[in-house]
């Protein structure tokens, strides 16, 4: 799709030559984000605060004390909190819940002059890959209305497609920004766990969970990374390190890049995109790196255990939500087993509820070392065999998905069709390693995007981004 800008830098070029200013490029997005209402992006439009936030940066920009981040224009998924206003994770159950506080992605994005134009709908609590889970509604693909965008960060996804806004915030626990990215034609990253502060962000899986953003250029990835990464001392899983500070040269050394053989061997793979990671792979030998196939024996392995670890962290996650402090309590609460019986039958949707019995029953004491221990294990050696291949490889590449975005009701009746999504994508979340979606070519048969993925070692997100850079 035809974008306006597809850079801040665009946008920083015309605004310091006169040739638009700020209020006008948010008067822009907000009509864009008027057209496209159908698409049901966004849950909630800040139009005045934008609005006046243009004006104020403005201002700023002509007497040169504006933010790194001026002129940037974002929408914010409804799982990460702003402080004063409303953020549901897509749940009935958190319907009119105001924050307190704001995350410590959305202060630092704020320090740096960004404008958050509005929060975007997701699949409930960031359960899902197609966001037909929301409490609000499904998301339409814009390209194809008829096809999902991706899940859980759906709605992310579409207002950048659709050119409703420069970039968007996703969350990913297993490649609710990857797979997305790739269904809309856009970069996603799930950066290495413990760079991005949580704080702030509605809790799915704790041990998965990492923000990331959805840009059009690796430019503005890059960019958004260096300000949203670094230590926080209110995120006790961080790292303590400084912020990223990502650099894109125009030279880059030969790596050594290993794609896993048996995704691309995989039976479900769609056989054009089959196709599309063979001529990935032939471009990036052409372009003098050396590029192996290696096997990994724990493709089978990865989705069950991605299920278990993250339904059993989300069934201890989601019990705060009861009825009593907050969010929706049921009018037919009468005494405490009521209010939370009822409170969370009506409130959550049923995705939500099958995930938290699901992670209840692998948590309880009779199958507590058959699953819960035992998954922990496996997920011990995928993050072991992971970092191997990093001893003699600098990236890894597959796939991003196995389909291109599939129809509407195509596989919300068939959970283990919906997992079975995440086939490429969780393996980056079970090891806790960076991992960019880049756009990579189109579907011969439907012309819809196809995404490929480049998984680094841990912290080497500027490496990603310098190899996505050599294919713009
Ligand atoms: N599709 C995956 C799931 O349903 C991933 C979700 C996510 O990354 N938040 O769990």
């Amino acid at each position: 799709m035809k974008k306006r800008f597809s850079s801040l830098s665009e946008i920083r070029d015309q605004v310091s030559s006169a040739k638009i200013a700020l209020p006008e490029i948010v008067d822009y997005y907000l009509s864009r984000i008027q057209q496209f209402n159908h698409l049901n992006a966004f849950l909630e439009v800040y139009a005045d605060e934008a609005r006046s936030a243009a004006v104020h940066i403005q201002q700023k920009m002509e007497q040169g004390k504006a933010g790194l981040l001026a002129g940037m224009v974002i929408a914010i998924k409804d799982n990460i909190v702003y402080k004063g206003h409303s953020s549901t994770a897509s749940s009935k159950i958190l319907k009119g819940f105001e924050s307190l506080f704001s995350a410590t992605v959305i202060e630092r994005l704020l320090a740096e002059d960004v404008i958050i134009i509005g929060r975007t709908n997701c699949d409930e609590f960031a359960m899902g890959a197609s966001n037909e889970n929301s409490g609000f509604g499904p998301v339409l693909n814009a390209q194809d209305e008829t096809r999902v965008p991706g899940g859980s960060s759906g709605g992310s996804a579409v207002a950048v497609q659709a050119d409703m806004c420069l970039a968007s915030l996703g969350s990913d626990t297993g490649g609710s920004i990857r797979q997305p990215a790739a269904f809309t034609g856009l970069y996603g990253i799930y950066p290495t766990y413990g760079v991005v502060s949580r704080w702030g962000l509605i809790a799915f899986a704790s041990s998965f969970d990492q923000i990331g953003p959805f840009t059009s250029s690796v430019s503005d990835m890059s960019l958004l990374l260096n300000i949203i990464t670094g230590v926080d001392e209110h995120d006790a899983t961080m790292y303590r390190k400084p912020s990223l500070n990502i650099q894109l040269k125009k030279e880059q050394k030969p790596l050594r890049i290993a794609y896993i053989k048996d995704c691309i061997e995989h039976a479900g793979l769609d056989p054009h995109i089959k196709n599309s990671t063979e001529a990935f792979i032939a471009e990036l030998k052409q372009k003098g790196h050396q590029v192996e196939g290696i096997a990994f024996p724990y493709l089978d392995q990865m989705v069950p255990c991605y299920q278990v670890l993250t339904t059993a962290e989300a069934s201890s996650n989601l019990s705060r939500f009861s009825g009593l402090a907050y969010g929706y309590r049921s009018p037919g609460a009468k005494d405490l087993e009521t209010t939370f019986k009822r409170s969370r039958t009506e409130g959550f949707g049923a995705e939500v509820k099958r995930r938290i019995m699901l992670g209840t029953f692998v948590l309880s004491s009779d199958y507590y070392d058959a699953y819960y221990t035992k998954a922990q294990k496996v997920r011990q050696l995928i993050r072991q065999k992971t970092f191997d291949i990093f001893k003699d490889y600098d990236v890894i590449v597959t796939p991003t998905t196995s389909t291109v975005a599939f129809k509407i009701g195509e596989k919300s009746s068939n959970p283990v069709a919906m997992y079975l999504a995440d086939l490429y994508t969780v393996q980056a979340n079970l090891a806790g390693i960076p991992a960019l979606s880049i756009p990579y070519g189109t579907h011969p048969e439907n012309g819809l995007p196809i995404g490929m993925q480049l998984m680094g070692n841990s912290f080497n997100e500027e490496l990603l981004l310098n190899l996505a850079n050599a294919f713009v």
